[in-house]
């Protein structure tokens, strides 16, 4: 597509017209009057899917009961839904298992891959996501295995001086700075380390090639810009000849090769099917299921490029509101959001909420712009920096109501 940056709002308009994505938006339920800039955190309903958690719902639970484990497929969902994951991955489809959630799958994935590693140590960068230090804190706590947190953007080095195992997001979730993903491999190879990747803020924003880049290992959320719903099922990524050299720590019986076998011992599956663990939620399963169907035959570097335009429409807007960003600027690799800093940034976002425009705040001071590419058009990011103007302008985010801390921001 055409990646001039629009200068009129006419322009934007132009540039969404002829968008091979545009016609995607009708696949979404977002509410009138809604310009949804937050699909990096929680992606909106398709039809498609409100429509599969009614059928999964009122047939295959109600009327099918126990026989849909068979009849509707229920005991494949797992493995099919991931097969449909896997192109926007550059994933073998059997080296994808849907299952947990990314917080659970750090550990599973981090503890397997301790005893491989040349180093008993757990590296994560000072301003990876929380979750991710945290897992490797606790695991830390649990195995005895060393916890090293290093400068942002220090992980590779750490890896490549030590070996160990390196918890890393591809894409930073405030900064949207991606990470090269097949520079860190050659140094966990070199070193004897293994990297445990996070795609949350990655995954159908950015272009991803595991296999190709040799990726072993890997995790992903998939209610962010998979809009598989609140809450919904992880992924996990092992590939294949590692995997088969992994015990799952959590040898529940999903992944037992024979789960109705019912047998005393654990015996694993083959493959990454291994770290299933538990009986998999359904109606979430179904969601996501029907919400990946939007993606058919889009490539995830179509995905990114749109993405990357919309941000740099955003950019351009907020460099000229002398807003300073923390994101890569215009023309550079980025992932789907846009950071930029301001000390009243929440009470900024929610001023912007109260006129209808949904970014969000990351403590202490940034407001994120989420620009997934499925369903936000150049006018609308061209609308929401409009309103942003005027709100800086007029001081509009200066009310006592907009500065409550709500739980959630
Ligand atoms: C969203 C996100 C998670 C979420 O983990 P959950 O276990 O689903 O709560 C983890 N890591 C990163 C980098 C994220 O962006």
């Amino acid at each position: 597509m055409d990646h001039t940056l629009p200068t009129s709002r006419a322009d934007a308009i132009a540039l969404d017209k002829a968008d091979p994505l545009g016609p995607k938006r009708e696949a979404f339920t977002l509410p009138e009057g809604v310009n949804y800039l937050d699909g990096h955190s929680l992606g909106p309903a398709t039809h498609a899917a409100l429509s599969a958690v009614e059928a999964a719902a009122k047939e295959e639970w109600a009327n099918g009961l126990i026989r849909s484990w068979n009849a509707a497929g229920w005991i494949d969902l797992p493995k099919t839904v991931a097969a449909k994951l896997a192109p926007l991955i550059g994933a073998n489809p059997e080296d994808v298992i849907v299952t947990d959630s990314v917080s659970i799958n750090l550990y599973k994935l981090a503890a397997a891959a301790l005893p491989l590693a040349k180093a008993k140590t757990l590296i994560v960068e000072a301003d990876e996501f929380p979750t991710d230090q945290y897992i490797a804190q606790g695991l830390s706590g649990l195995s005895g295995a060393d916890f090293v947190r290093v400068e942002s953007g220090q992980g590779a080095a750490k890896l490549a001086e030590i070996g160990g195992i390196l918890i890393k997001s591809v894409v930073n979730y405030r900064t949207a700075v991606i990470a090269d993903m097949a520079a860190h491999e050659a140094a966990a190879s070199a070193s004897g380390g293994l990297i445990v990747w996070d795609l949350s803020h990655a995954t159908g924003c950015v272009a991803l090639d595991l296999a190709g880049v040799g990726a072993k290992l890997a995790t992903g959320c998939t209610y962010k810009y998979m809009n598989g719903g609140p809450g919904a099922p992880a992924f996990i990524y092992a590939e294949a000849k590692i995997a088969q050299r992994l015990s799952n720590p959590l040898s529940g019986w999903f992944g037992h090769a024979a789960p109705f076998a019912f047998e005393g011992n654990y015996r694993p599956i083959e493959g990454a099917a291994r770290f299933a663990a538990r009986t998999p939620g359904v109606l979430s399963l179904r969601a996501l299921d029907a919400s990946l169907d939007v993606f058919d035959g889009v490539s995830s570097h179509t995905l990114a490029a749109k993405a990357r335009a919309l941000g740099d429409l955003c950019l351009s807007r907020t460099h000229a509101l002398s807003l300073p960003a923390i994101s890569p600027d215009i023309g550079e690799v980025r992932g789907g959001h846009v950071s930029v800093l301001h000390e009243e940034g929440y009470a900024i976002v929610q001023a912007l909420i109260a006129r209808g425009i949904i970014p969000d705040f990351r403590a202490p001071d940034a407001i994120r712009f989420g620009f997934s590419p499925l369903y936000i058009g150049f006018a609308d990011v061209w609308d929401a920096m409009d309103e942003l103007a005027d709100i800086l302008d007029t001081r509009a985010w200066d009310r006592p109501e907009f500065k409550v801390k709500a739980a959630v921001t």
